[in-house]
């Protein structure tokens, strides 16, 4: 079995020296367990902030041991009566090419009603956050704007476009003319604004959204969410689903104060993690899935081969290095 553990708490941008590959014998599986061989892993940008030794919702991940993280295998030998040879698991196995399972640390996955892939993305954690964050903090209401950073990522291009379900008139956010076009070409966003060349992001901003900004989904917090919370409508809401800008800084981030601006505009403004909403996860993937088989939801994922290349594939987040759901392919079926 191989393995990617944490050598060493990244100070800033990991680098070569935060990851190490290791080898590890696999173990006899004891009754209710299964033996499983690494499909997919997911690389997600909440993984940064668990590789350092702080209080957060999560624990950090302990040096010398393995990365966690979603991922999907397939069972190769079983000694559990629930899971069988060739059944499509997910769970929290991470960077690892085989694991032995306890049954109920993994779920089985049904392939033949859509990608396997997907329960990683759109039908998993990333578009359940998009899902409950959207909807249960921002309350899009029809004819209303919503703008969402990080438009092109995993979480942020499933929020623009349940925005679009609900009515709404939808801005994203992202930094590439690529990504620009494919928000509003393939996904049908209003408008996009490119925050890498815009010379007034502000000012770029107010002219996208005429009426204003009455839901701001924030997933990438620093200047870019300044320049959007200069815009607020009055009984703005702003879900704060994540601040990627500031994940790999050595020092606070310091920026305008936003106290005067929710009480001038009498905002809303709610940090949360997918977690709260785990009793309702049921609901959110049968919805997506929903829209998905109805045409209304697309997905996008960007996938890099080879087991070896999943630190360099996690990295790609902070280059921006993805459109939708990035995942590294571990084996074949
Ligand atoms: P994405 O697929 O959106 O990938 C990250 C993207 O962030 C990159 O493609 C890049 O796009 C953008 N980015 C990177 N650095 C910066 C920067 N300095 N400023 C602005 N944008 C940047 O990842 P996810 O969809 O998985 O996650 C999006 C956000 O949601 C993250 O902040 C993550 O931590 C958070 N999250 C929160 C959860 C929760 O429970 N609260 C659950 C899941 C995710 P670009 O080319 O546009 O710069």
């Amino acid at each position: 079995n191989r393995q990617i553990v944490l050598e060493k708490r990244p100070k800033g941008m990991p680098d070569e020296e935060t990851f190490r590959f290791k080898e590890q014998d696999i173990r006899e599986l004891k009754e209710g367990e299964v033996l499983l061989r690494t499909l997919y892993v997911s690389v997600d940008p909440y993984m940064r902030g668990r590789m350092q030794d702080a209080e957060s919702y999560i624990e950090p991940f302990q040096l010398d041991k393995v990365i966690e993280g979603g991922s999907i295998g397939e069972v190769v030998e079983s000694k559990s009566e629930n899971l069988q040879q060739g059944d499509i698991v997910i769970g929290m196995f991470g960077w690892q090419t085989s694991y032995v399972a306890k049954e109920k640390e993994v779920r089985k996955i049904d392939p033949s009603l859509a990608p396997i892939t997907t329960h990683l993305g759109i039908l998993g954690m990333t578009g359940l956050t998009a899902y409950f964050g959207l909807l249960d903090i921002g309350k899009p209401k029809e004819g209303e704007t919503v703008v969402v950073s990080g438009a092109a990522g995993a979480v942020g291009s499933v929020v623009g476009q349940i925005a679009k379900i609900k009515g709404a008139r939808v801005v994203g956010i992202a930094g590439s003319e690529d990504k620009i076009s494919f928000l509003k070409d393939e996904l049908g966003f209003d408008e996009a604004v490119n925050y890498k060349t815009a010379t007034n992001l502000k000012k770029e901003i107010g002219q996208a959204c005429p009426n204003g900004v009455d839901v701001y989904f924030d997933n990438v917090g620093g200047e870019v969410s300044d320049a959007v919370l200069a815009n607020l409508n009055r009984f703005a809401r702003v879900p704060v689903c994540g601040a990627i800008s500031a994940y790999n800084l050595e020092s606070v981030d310091v920026g305008p104060r936003v106290q005067t601006t929710l009480i001038k505009k009498s905002a809303l403004m709610q940090g949360f993690t997918v977690g709260n909403y785990s009793d309702r996860f049921q609901e959110g993937s049968m919805q997506l899935g929903k829209w998905l088989q109805e045409d209304k939801l697309k997905y996008q994922e960007t996938i890099r081969e080879g087991f070896e290349n999943i630190p360099n594939a996690f990295l790609d987040l902070f280059k921006g290095n993805n459109t939708g759901k990035l995942l590294v392919k571990v084996a074949d079926r």
